[in-house]
């Protein structure tokens, strides 16, 4: 019987992984650009990591993580994202000792037990990036334009940010109070849901996905009215800068994280294409985590995107780079050159794909015209025995007989091919 992938975990296969290579290519070069240094995270951890951080009454901690007891009796997870084990890394080694200010970034893989849909699976990988130690406006707009940046890069035409304050400590308990009042005055129109977390989690409100939910909610208090001034300049200032830059993006109050640590700026990114999972990545400011975590009061900014999204709306793959030459050796006496020649040359940095001896040139050429090979080097008897190979130039449909010795140096010998293209001459084979 054959044996399937899990449900919710999918391959990805070579000409998608060219495109995540390109995608993740692309975010690392600008992560340099923008000075942020990667950590390379464990993929399982303890499961109270998951449970302070994200929040007890999150969808995450309540029904989506993959756990599991050790042999030792204790509880891991696979992790669902990425920022409790960055701020657990930088709590662990004392980072902040290190660096007034750490710019982080991860790529890789998250688990979470969803219904799986298109753009959404139980297995899925993101690129994300943390600030800590950073608290002014500046720093969480450059987050975004950072991945504004990112979006343009890859093509993604039609991307959106959206973008809300949370409000802080000071603020944001009255507008807290506000909506547990709203929720209550509404409880009956409520889904199972949000009427269990209303006192716990009253913010969540805001993004329930049930119509009933959201058609109670349109009328219910919004944060704007609510935010203390330090929060509404800290906001404005965000919001300067992304106009500076030329982000679109559109303030949406709606649009909460509903974390106790995280405050002021949150933002989603959504993308046309993507059907009913539209965005492409979110974030914001979470000045109380890393204390909460057991570390010093530092705060923090970050986001993350979902690279299987990413995949499906950035533009057209840039062409890759495959093999150059393809070396076809007819019969077995032919194999053993076949091979010094390819090992040569890609040990001289040219891509070089050699078939076996055993096939024929017509399969040899089928093969080679699939790859998109610049040029066929074909060893048959009569090649050997002058000791110079055939070459077929594939792009300008030409079959020549090579003057470069079969036994000349590899470099050498794609010098002669790459003189043999300036001078385009037509020759019989
Ligand atoms: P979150 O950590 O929930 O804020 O998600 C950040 C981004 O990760 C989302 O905007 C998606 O692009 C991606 N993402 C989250 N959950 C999934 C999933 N189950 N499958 C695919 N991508 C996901």
């Amino acid at each position: 019987m054959k044996i399937s992938a899990v449900k919710g975990f999918r391959d990805v296969l070579p000409e998608e992984s060219d495109r995540w290579n390109w995608i993740e290519s692309t975010a690392r070069e600008l992560f340099t650009r923008y000075n942020y240094r990667e950590l390379r995270l464990p993929i399982a951890e303890k499961i109270g990591l998951f449970s302070r951080s994200i929040g007890e009454s999150s969808d995450i901690v309540e029904k989506e993580m993959y756990s599991f007891e050790d042999r030792d009796g204790s509880i891991l997870a696979l992790r669902p994202e990425g920022t409790a084990s960055v701020v657990r890394a930088y709590v662990e080694h004392s980072l902040y000792v290190k660096e007034a200010v750490s710019k982080l970034f991860y790529v890789g893989p998250m688990f979470r037990r969803e219904r799986p849909q298109k753009g959404r699976y139980r297995q899925f990988h993101q690129i994300g990036l943390e600030v800590l130690g950073r608290d002014d406006p500046a720093i969480d707009a450059e987050v975004i334009v950072l991945i504004d940046d990112l979006l343009g890069r890859l093509g993604v035409s039609q991307a959106r940010v959206r973008i809300s304050s949370l409000g802080d400590g000071q603020c944001r308990p009255a507008y807290r109070e506000a909506l547990v009042e709203f929720g209550r005055a509404h409880v009956d129109a409520l889904c199972d849901n949000c009427r269990r977390r209303l006192e716990q989690n009253p913010l969540r409100l805001l993004d329930c996905k049930e119509e009933g939910c959201q058609a109670v909610t349109a009328d219910a208090p919004s944060m704007d009215r609510y935010l203390c001034a330090p929060c509404r300049d800290h906001f404005d200032a965000v919001c300067a800068i992304l106009t500076g830059e030329g982000v679109d993006y559109a303030v949406d109050q709606r649009l909460v994280r509903g974390l106790d640590y995280y405050c002021r700026t949150a933002f989603e990114i959504v993308a046309e294409g993507l059907g009913s999972q539209n965005a492409v990545g979110g974030g914001g400011r979470y000045d109380g985590l890393v204390k909460a975590m057991g570390g010093p009061e530092i705060p923090g900014v970050g986001a993350a995107l979902g690279l299987e999204r990413l995949a499906m709306v950035a533009g057209e793959t840039p062409l890759h780079g495959g093999a150059e030459i393809f070396i076809a050796p007819l019969g077995a006496d032919a194999d053993l050159i076949a091979a010094r020649l390819a090992h040569g040359l890609r040990r001289h940095g040219v891509a070089v794909e050699a078939e076996s001896g055993a096939k024929s040139l017509k399969s040899h050429m089928r093969r080679a015209d699939k790859l998109g090979v610049r040029w066929v080097v074909i060893l048959g008897e009569q090649e050997l025995g002058r000791g110079a190979a055939s070459i077929r130039d594939m792009s300008a449909k030409l079959d020549f007989q090579c003057a470069i010795p079969l036994d000349s140096r590899p470099e050498d010998f794609f010098d002669g091919l790459r003189r043999l293209a300036a001078e385009p001459v037509s020759r019989p084979a």
